[in-house]
């Protein structure tokens, strides 16, 4: 036998018995988005380098050592996306969506880092991305932060996410604290490890991302963000906590908080949990209003968010919140055993799916005793099987019977069935 090809590691696929829970997250999503007011958009997968190293920036993590980068036939550098607000300024730009109007949008699909895979953590992951363009006051960051929470709230998940909310101030407090942060940092260099002093030349805001012990109790004592802004984002983060509060959403002001990516200014908040282990964050977003000059553009105010959907996924099945009909596909199997079977089978599903086009039917092919198709009509996780014998065809008739064992078998007209089927499946 040949040798068997694999998957790439840390790429995975998505199995069948997988999907019913996917289709029930990606529908919530759309669902709730549409309720919003959001329109989708969708972009390549692959742009040229450049999109991401001058939007994400050079010195981050994603930048220095997680994007799939070759060059094409033609000698172009191009990158399998990381993620996907770059691109979606890009398109934004080239579409002519950004002049004189404002954007709120989302889309949904594979974004590819190359890290060390685990569990929440892969090297293809999916995201639900949402940007809005146009808009500079905090009523919009608030209005981001509302319905991610109103899905945690549908979903089931409230009560193991915690919000951390956070403002980076304007483009000039960033820079004055960061030089606060790294004169305070550098007379300390002894007490750094690599990693830290690493991202003091390169990024020294990512020093307050260390995972590192010592550095974390070094930080105890530094300057602090806050007390760097500028008044323009101190006001607007005040006006975002307040319609927080009066809509009920709770949030730890972390000024630890900077997020891996060069673009963001302001507001930046992650969705965390302590129920997925070290993967912990499921939805991270942020205002990044110099983006769109930054590649090109004229000035535009922008916010969004992006969600993982694996980790949102571990989070419901751990969490065991997946409603039990979002497992259950079919709702009838149909069964035929004799002379004329296959054919009579075919045409009452069809039947049934013209009167009642909400009925998922499966109808068995492929022939085999009446014993084998149950079983397969028992593991289809329908509710009922109907059963078509050479007598119930002849005499226009079906079988009934219920797979969950509520109800006797019992035979009537093909005509009375459709009835039966509305009274008994709620
Ligand atoms: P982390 O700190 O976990 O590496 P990040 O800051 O790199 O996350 P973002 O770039 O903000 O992540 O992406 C938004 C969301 O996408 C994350 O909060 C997470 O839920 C998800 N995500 C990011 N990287 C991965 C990955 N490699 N595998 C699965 N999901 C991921
Ligand atoms: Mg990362």
């Amino acid at each position: 036998m040949a040798k068997k090809i694999q998957a790439i590691r840390g790429m995975n696929d998505l199995l069948p018995a997988q999907s019913p829970v996917w289709q029930y997250l990606e529908g919530s999503v759309k669902e709730m988005l549409a309720g919003y007011g959001y329109d989708e958009i969708r972009m390549p997968i692959l742009e040229q380098t450049a999109l991401f190293k001058r939007s994400i920036g050079e010195v981050t993590d994603i930048v220095e050592k997680e994007m799939y980068t070759f060059e094409d036939r033609n000698g172009d550098s191009l990158t399998l996306r990381p993620e996907g607000t770059a691109s979606c300024v890009r398109a934004c730009e080239e579409g002519g969506l950004l002049y004189n109007q404002t954007q709120r949008l989302w889309y949904t699909g594979p974004m590819f880092r190359h890290e060390r895979p685990q569990k929440g953590r892969y090297r293809q992951f999916y995201q639900v991305g949402v940007e809005t363009f146009g808009i500079a006051t905090p009523d919009i960051d608030a209005e981001l932060i509302l319905m991610t929470a109103r899905l945690w709230q549908q979903l089931g998940l409230s009560d193991a996410v915690t919000l951390q909310l956070n403002t980076l101030g304007s483009n000039q407090a960033r820079a004055d604290y960061r030089d606060a942060l790294v004169a305070y940092l550098k007379e300390r260099e002894d007490k750094l490890d690599d990693d830290s002093l690493r991202r003091l030349e390169t990024n020294p805001l990512r020093v307050l991302d260390s995972k590192n012990p010592e550095t974390q109790a070094l930080l105890q004592d530094a300057p602090e963000l806050h007390d760097y802004l500028d008044a323009e984002s101190r006001e607007e983060f005040d006006t975002l906590r307040k319609i927080l509060d009066a809509a009920g959403v709770k949030y730890e002001i972390n000024q630890r908080l900077v997020r891996g990516l060069d673009y963001y200014c302001k507001t930046v908040f992650e969705w965390v949990t302590d129920k997925l282990g070290a993967q912990g964050t499921v939805c991270a977003g942020g205002r990044y209003d110099g983006l769109v000059e930054q590649l090109g553009g004229k000035p535009t105010p922008a916010v969004g968010f992006a969600m993982g959907v694996e980790r949102l996924i571990l989070l419901l099945e751990t969490l065991e919140v997946i409603p039990p009909e979002v497992m259950q596909t079919i709702d009838l199997y149909v069964c035929g055993v004799g002379a004329g079977a296959d054919l009579a089978g075919l045409l009452l599903s069809d039947r049934l799916r013209s009167e009642q086009p909400w009925l998922r039917i499966q109808t068995h092919c492929g022939g085999g005793s009446f014993k084998s198709q149950m079983k397969k009509a028992d593991k289809s996780g329908a509710v009922y099987a109907l059963l078509l014998g050479e007598s119930e065809i002849e005499a226009g008739q079906v079988t009934v019977k219920d797979l969950r064992g509520g109800t006797e078998q019992q035979t009537i007209s093909q005509d009375e069935l459709l009835g039966w089927l509305t009274d008994n499946m709620s």
